[in-house]
């Protein structure tokens, strides 16, 4: 072995040890909170990816989706079949419709439902998409949200996602991914796509 191999399988080895030792420590067995918030774009399809995974499972799992675009809904189609319960907010874009009293109506339909999940422990994984905007609104008390999430049953999992989280957000999750904005094509513009974008 050269001196540079032996250097490397030294390195490797301390590496080695010290991802064991953390593996060694984290015992705790719990649901999780995740929160995954920032401007660029993969916030969504994280969370629906986590969602497949857990249903791959064999995991029972509830989705509520605060801002629906207007267009057909790719992971719905498919997770529905799967036994996935959806609820969706009536209305379109928020910054379409622009009516701050039905919209707080249409939130709270959705959020009435949410709590049930929440309260739910035959749901292994709950994925609030875009609950972060109807907090910032004030369309969803925040302390309701808190309340509600950490009153859940203790192996449920919950899934946040949406821009600009409250602190508050990621102070109670466990588990929080910012994904930053480096490019995006809609900016050279190219059309929000299918199977891509929704
Ligand atoms: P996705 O659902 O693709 O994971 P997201 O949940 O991170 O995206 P949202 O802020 O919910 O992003 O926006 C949803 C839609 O806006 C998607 O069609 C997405 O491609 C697009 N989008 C996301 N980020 C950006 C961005 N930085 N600039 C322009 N469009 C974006
Ligand atoms: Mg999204």
């Amino acid at each position: 072995m050269t001196q540079q191999q032996d250097r490397h399988q030294q390195r490797q080895q301390k590496l080695k040890e010290k991802v064991d030792e953390k593996i060694a420590a984290a015992t705790e067995e719990k649901g999780l909170v995740l929160v995954i918030t920032g401007n660029g774009k993969g916030k969504s399809t994280s969370g629906f990816g986590t969602v497949a995974r857990a249903v791959g499972h064999g995991f029972s799992c509830g989705v509520a989706q605060f801002i629906k675009g207007t267009w057909d809904n790719g992971e719905r189609n498919l997770l529905e079949q799967h036994g996935v319960t959806f609820h969706v907010m009536a209305t379109g874009f928020t910054w379409e419709t622009q009516n701050k009293e039905a919209d707080t109506e249409a939130a709270q339909l959705v959020w009435q439902e949410c709590k049930k999940m929440l309260q739910d422990p035959s749901l292994d994984v709950v994925l609030l998409d875009e609950l972060t905007y109807m907090v910032s609104f004030d369309y969803i008390d925040l302390d309701e949200v808190i309340n509600a999430i950490e009153q859940r049953p203790t192996q449920q999992s919950v899934v946040i996602t949406g821009r600009g989280a409250h602190r508050s957000l990621i102070e109670l999750a466990d588990t929080v991914s910012e994904v930053r904005n480096v490019k995006h094509a809609f900016d050279s513009g190219i059309m929000a796509r299918k199977g891509i974008d929704w």
